[in-house]
């Protein structure tokens, strides 16, 4: 074979070869390209299906803003086709505000994005807010290519926003009406406490203004009781004794009550003895139930602790209304007074005391209100048995103070039964009662209890013999000075009498006395400026007894001439048994040598 034939065929194999392989590479490449092919057209596909299902709506169009696509969710919000879109007029068809459009233009072609909230319209007309985000298409090379639209319907949005706003708008007024309301309800309250305190401070003054001439009336009728009448002027001096007394007793409760109600009463916590106190309440009341032939008894049964620790003037009160009322409204049989034990502890007792009577009893449907104030069953009580019809409503806040309650069972024509409860500290834990036996006439109680309360001192003939002493009165009013220079007379002293506080210090600075009966308020310098002074000159807090006479009764009233360093304190109208009671303190006070100087536990009445 020749070499030309072997090159021949060398070179003709080799061609053959060759293209056999471009072949085989050529279906290989075309394979390679079909299946990248379908995997573009996949990618493609779902990119489609994504934005067709896009729940916000999603516009494509060039460089002139010529739509060339949207989606369902475009349709459906718009209502046009991308023919009518392209279709349209204005090219800013889909925007409400054509600037806003215009804006959006701008600065695509200045080739940046925008977005904003703007209003926007669909095919039928309506207006609508929207949240749109206009974005460049780019090319690889970063050619601008299009533009992508992205349209969000905010309307619900919008709607809760509005109505948040709304809302707090109305929080907002509902705050400022509520402030107001605060501040009205506050100026009222300093309003009220101001027509309060007023109030207090009137019924005081007036109380004072009532009590002083007051004082006078029965002082001076008791004063001319007892001298020598006929029976018929002592009956006419009894029967202003009796209108002074009352007048008394309706003044008394109506400061008395406006105090509680406006929560200027403050219980005393001090030792005392339970059983005097009952004693006390009832022996005061004895000749009222005697001059009715009434019986009086009490039951205190043995376990009933003694020394206690709470207000007994308070306590005292309430039991002296409600035996006073069991008297009053009882004209046959007696009234019993029930002490008992209801639980204890090791430092507290409960107690209740109760008062029954055979009198006229309540109807049931009158019980409610007897403890509202001026409150009475019948108003032909008021004229047949007297009375304020206060009386059951300062016991019921007096029992409420001290952590108790009152109650009542009535039977009309049978009687009734006022039940008070209370609560007390016990001032010796070991005190487990006082032994006393069970019910006991009135009459029985013991005479040291009796003696013990000043309302029962009887009237001494020669206390001045027996406790001599030297005495000043100081008053300004004349009748006054009258009235205790005749009492004091009564009880055998002698006095002598300062108009005001300076001529009483001018009075003592010549010759000290032992014992000065100071009226508070006076012109030029009063009872409590003119105590200091003399306190000042003695330097002692013991002599001379100082005694404040006043028609004050509050006490704040009693605390004030404590404080001035007076020793005592009696109310006016001076009654000629306290005075008495007081003459006796201040004489033992000043023999018995040094003693408490705080004068805290002299009895006030
Ligand atoms: P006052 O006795 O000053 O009228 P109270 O508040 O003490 O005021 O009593 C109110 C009313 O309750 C009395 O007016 C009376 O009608 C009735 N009342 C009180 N206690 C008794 C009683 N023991 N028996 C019958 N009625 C009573």
């Amino acid at each position: 074979m020749s070499l030309p034939l072997l090159v021949c065929l060398i070179a003709g194999f080799a061609l053959a070869t060759l293209v056999v392989v471009q072949s085989v590479r050529a279906r290989a490449e075309r394979r390679g390209y079909q299946a990248e092919l379908a995997a573009c057209q996949g990618k493609l596909t779902r990119i489609v299906q994504a934005v067709e299902s896009a729940s916000d709506a999603i516009g494509i169009g060039d460089m002139e803003s010529n739509s060339l696509f949207h989606n369902a969710a475009h349709l459906k919000l718009f209502g046009y086709t991308v023919a009518e879109i392209n279709a349209a007029d204005e090219p800013a068809v889909l925007f409400a505000d054509k600037a806003v459009a215009q804006q959006i233009h701008q600065s695509i072609r200045a080739g940046c994005s925008w977005q904003g909230e703007t209003d926007i319209k669909d095919k039928r007309g309506r207006v609508f807010p929207a949240f749109v985000r206009a974005d460049i298409i780019r090319d690889p090379s970063g050619t601008a290519t299009g533009i992508f639209g992205v349209f969000t319907d905010i309307t619900e949005r919008r709607r809760q926003e509005d109505a948040i706003r709304v809302s707090q708008e109305q929080l907002r007024q509902t705050n400022l009406e509520l402030n107001e309301a605060v501040e009205n309800a506050r100026r009222l309250a300093r309003a009220a406490e101001a027509a309060n305190e007023a109030k207090s401070a009137f019924l005081a003054t007036m109380s004072h203004e009532i009590r002083t001439p007051l004082n006078g009336v029965i002082g001076m009728t008791n004063v001319l009781a007892d001298t020598t009448l006929t029976a018929e002027q002592l009956k006419h001096v009894r029967m202003i004794q009796l209108s002074g007394e009352s007048l008394l007793v309706i003044i008394n409760d109506t400061l008395d009550y406006s105090k509680i109600e406006a929560g200027r009463v403050e219980l005393a916590q001090q030792p005392f003895d339970v059983v005097t106190c009952i004693h006390d309440s009832i022996a005061m009341l004895s000749p009222r139930a005697e001059a009715k032939g009434l019986a009086l008894t009490q039951v205190l049964p043995p376990e009933l602790p003694r020394s206690v620790i709470g207000d007994a003037a308070r306590l005292r009160q309430i039991l002296i209304n409600l035996v006073g009322n069991a008297i009053k409204f009882t004209d046959r049989g007696e009234i019993g007074l029930r002490a008992a034990l209801l639980a204890r502890s090791a430092d507290r007792c409960r107690l209740s005391l109760s008062v029954t009577d055979t009198g006229i009893g309540i109807p049931v449907t009158a019980q409610d209100r007897l403890f509202q104030r001026f409150s009475q069953v019948d108003d032909t009580n008021t004229r047949k048995y007297g009375g304020t019809g206060l009386g059951l409503a300062i016991s019921k806040r007096l029992a409420e103070l001290m952590g108790g309650t009152i109650s009542v069972e009535s039977e009309p024509g049978r009687g009734s039964t006022f039940t008070v409860t209370l609560e007390v500290g016990l001032s010796s834990p070991k005190d487990h009662g006082h032994g006393a036996g069970a019910m006991r006439p009135a009459s029985d109680v013991a005479p040291a209890a009796l003696a013990s309360s000043p309302a029962l001192a009887k009237p001494l003939s020669g206390l001045g013999e027996r406790m001599p002493m030297r005495v000043l009165v100081t008053d300004d009013n004349v009748v006054n000075q009258h009235v205790a220079m005749l009492t004091l007379k009564k009880f055998g002293y002698g006095c002598e009498v300062a108009n005001d506080g300076a001529a009483a210090v001018a009075l003592f600075e010549r010759a000290p006395y032992d014992l000065i009966l100071m009226d508070v308020q006076m012109p030029g310098m009063d009872g409590l400026d003119a105590t200091r002074r003399i306190r000042a000159l003695t330097g002692s807090r013991q002599r001379p007894w100082i005694v404040a006479v006043t028609a004050g009764a509050l006490e704040e009233d009693r605390l004030k001439a404590l404080e001035a360093g007076m020793n005592d304190f009696l109310n006016k109208p001076l009654k000629p048994d306290l005075l008495q009671a007081s003459l006796q303190r201040g004489y033992e006070a000043l023999h018995s040598g040094p003693t408490d100087e705080s004068g805290a536990g002299n009895t006030c009445a």
